[in-house]
């Protein structure tokens, strides 16, 4: 007996040990790019047969392909180039936010096929409407993919407190949302077949700006976006911090200003109330509108034309940014902070502003900490969507494709 169980635990861990060199075969050409046969090898240290069968086993899959290599100097036959076939692992993005909805369909190695992105009027949209229209949106994303795709999930980014088990929302207060089962609804309605996941839109900016973002290998990220209120989004040691169920990074209620005014949450002076969009419109008094994309574009245009009163609103909207990400860097010792969504529009008018305020860190991590600008714009929710469903098939991917084949 002693000896049958001994050989199913190596079998076992041998299955294990293949899953995770296939992982990181898979995930090297997804972050990296094309790579040839013999840099593989070096990268994962394994021998050369046991990276052609890794990449046999890739090709099986239908992931990746192989091509002869280009001739270079030296002694022997080119190694092959491995190329990844993005249609055959293929996402459908998804996000919902205060002002628009986006779609986009993206493929492994983040190779974006097609994508959209509408305005939607600010208020309390009801879900079943919201829904629609993504189902509207994704349609032609879906059916421009070449032929022979595979569609491996959904991905879905929301501005709220999402579980990450079942993609319940229990509260998204600047939709009006409460309680919405909303990875139930989208899979009713996209009647795909494929599995749909959803998270903060926040938290997958994170995702998106670590895995896309071009943050050169940082492994400690704090992404902050803001709108209407304040997303925060938190990569440790290389990956996401969800916490227990996936509510983790609700800085936007940290406190920062005891005298300051009621938030939404019930509580009073968290760091939304002093730097989201209301507290910024409000400073900048030759705006009539308290909301929305268009007066956003109006504190644009008086930033650009120099307009003094503007650019002190926004720097004083930039110094409590600062004092809130000083307060992160304390506590999470980030490499990078990246700004996105509001902050990105108006960073280079409040980059100043945020570096006096957030200068109050302690100095050991402050002096580590870059503060910069999202590279992505506004989409990097929507990028970190389809990063979230494809580190699930990286992850075990012959798994995956068997699960789909069946289903
Ligand atoms: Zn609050």
């Amino acid at each position: 007996m002693g000896r049958v169980s001994g050989s199913g635990a190596r079998g076992v861990a041998a299955e294990e040990l293949r899953r995770h060199n296939l992982a990181t075969v898979l995930e090297h050409l997804h972050l990296q790019g094309a790579s040839s046969r013999s840099h593989l090898t070096t990268i994962t240290g394994l021998n050369r047969s046991t990276v052609a069968d890794l990449i046999g086993e890739l090709t099986s899959l239908g992931l990746v392909l192989e091509e002869p290599g280009a001739s270079v100097s030296g002694p022997g036959r080119p190694s092959p180039m491995v190329h990844l076939r993005p249609e055959r692992a293929s996402v459908l993005a998804v996000e919902v936010s205060v002002d628009s909805i986006a779609a986009a369909t993206i493929g492994i190695g983040g190779h974006v096929f097609d994508q959209g992105r509408i305005a939607r009027p600010r208020g309390h949209r009801d879900p079943e409407t919201t829904v629609g229209d993504i189902a509207e949106l994704a349609r032609p994303l879906l059916s421009g993919l070449p032929s022979g795709h595979r569609l491996v999930g959904v991905g879905a980014a929301v501005v709220g407190i999402v579980r990450r088990s079942d993609g319940f929302v229990h509260l998204a207060p600047n939709l009006g949302w409460a309680d919405l089962p909303l990875g139930a609804v989208l899979e009713d309605a996209l009647q795909l077949g494929v599995p749909v996941r959803v998270a903060n839109d926040a938290d997958l900016g994170a995702l998106g700006e670590h895995r896309r973002g071009g943050l050169g290998g940082a492994a400690h990220v704090v992404f902050i976006s803001g709108e209407v209120g304040i997303g925060c989004g938190i990569i440790h040691d290389g990956k996401p911090l969800p916490g227990a169920a996936g509510y983790a990074g609700e800085a936007g209620h940290m406190l920062v200003n005891p005298e300051g005014l009621a938030c939404k949450c019930g509580a009073t002076g968290c760091w939304e109330t002093e730097v989201g969009e209301q507290s910024l419109l409000r400073r900048v008094h030759a705006i009539e509108a308290t909301s929305g994309l268009d007066a956003i574009d109006e504190v644009v245009r008086l930033a650009q034309s120099g307009d003094p009163a503007t650019l002190a609103a926004i720097s004083e909207t930039g110094r409590w940014l600062g004092v809130g990400i000083s307060n992160l860097i304390n506590v999470l010792n980030p490499e990078v902070v990246v700004l996105g969504g509001l902050f990105h529009r108006l960073f280079d008018y409040l980059e100043a502003s945020v570096i006096e305020g957030s200068r109050r860190a302690l100095s050991a991590p402050y002096a580590m900490t870059e503060i910069q600008r999202s590279a992505m714009g506004v989409d990097s929710p929507l990028i970190g969507a389809a990063e979230m469903v494809l580190a699930d098939l990286i992850d075990d991917p012959a798994r995956v494709v068997a699960e789909l084949d069946a289903s």
